[in-house]
């Protein structure tokens, strides 16, 4: 699933591309994942200028003249793609935005079906479910505060890492590869981490996202920029899809096992298993 850095990396590309231009008509070749329903969706978008993508976790922002904001979540396979008009329609281009403009147009492109596109009012939109629960921005939260938010509770630390509504943006990839530079067992509790670690986990995990967003994001599955060009950042992970491979601190085989509902990628020796267990 794309993390933050993918996330961002749509944001920014969708920014140098979309933004002023007019959508003129929209095809809505699958309805599923959509909201309201398909005549209504489209009735919103016809006419409307795109004014402004924001990043809000991995949720995408789109604000529409008018009023109305455009919130995608990309899920486990959804793309944006601005492609020429001459570029042939592919088969899980679900929804394709005509634009007013130098022969190109916007398709939201997902085989696996679970991205959502919904649309509210601008000023309403931060209140609906799934983004008023949100946590902080990694990128934002202080290390003080990020500090008091993971020694206040007491919770396995590389679930809490990927729980959106405890802090967002990061998933598998960026959690394993944080905790693996810090040091920290997965299964290590919160409040169990001094606080000098955490700040330094803190550190680890702005460090990693920035690199990322650098590089356009980590492309192991299908992830892709609007232009269909991957990501670079899977040239520098540590133990994400390494099982196996030698630590490059220790030469200890990286592990992957299952902690809460996802596979953790560690080293068994530079990570060390809380003997409290
Ligand atoms: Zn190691």
């Amino acid at each position: 699933m794309p993390e933050l850095p993918e996330v961002e990396t749509v944001v920014r590309a969708l920014r140098q591309t979309i933004i002023g231009q007019t959508i003129t008509g929209v095809d809505i070749n699958n309805s599923d994942r959509i909201f309201p329903d398909k005549n209504e969706f489209a009735a919103l978008l016809h006419g409307k200028k795109f004014e402004g993508v924001k990043r809000r976790g991995k949720n995408i922002l789109i604000d529409l003249s008018g009023g109305h904001t455009l919130w995608v979540h990309l899920k486990m396979t959804g793309h944006f793609y601005y492609l020429p008009i001459t570029d042939p329609i592919a088969k899980h281009d679900h929804i394709v935005f005509h634009l007013n403009n130098n022969g190109h147009n916007l398709r939201f492109n997902d085989y696996r079906r679970f991205g959502r596109l919904r649309i509210y009012r601008t000023d309403e939109i931060m209140q609906q479910k799934g983004l008023v629960e949100l946590g902080p921005e990694p990128l934002e939260i202080t290390s003080e505060e990020f500090v008091n938010l993971l020694s206040s509770r007491r919770r396995m630390i590389k679930p809490a890492l990927m729980d959106q509504y405890f802090i967002v943006g990061i998933g598998n990839i960026y959690a394993d590869e944080s905790l693996y530079r810090t040091r920290i067992h997965p299964r290590r509790l919160t409040n169990s981490v001094s606080k000098p670690k955490l700040r330094e986990l803190h550190g680890h995990i702005q460090k990693i996202l920035k690199r990322a967003i650098k590089m356009m994001g980590t492309s192991v599955d299908t992830f892709a920029g609007v232009n269909g060009q991957p990501g670079k950042y899977q040239k520098y992970l540590q133990v994400y899809g390494r099982e196996g491979e030698p630590c490059a601190k220790c030469g200890q085989a990286v592990r992957r096992e299952k902690i809460g509902s996802r596979s953790a990628h560690y080293c068994p020796r530079c990570q060390k298993e809380p003997r409290n267990w």
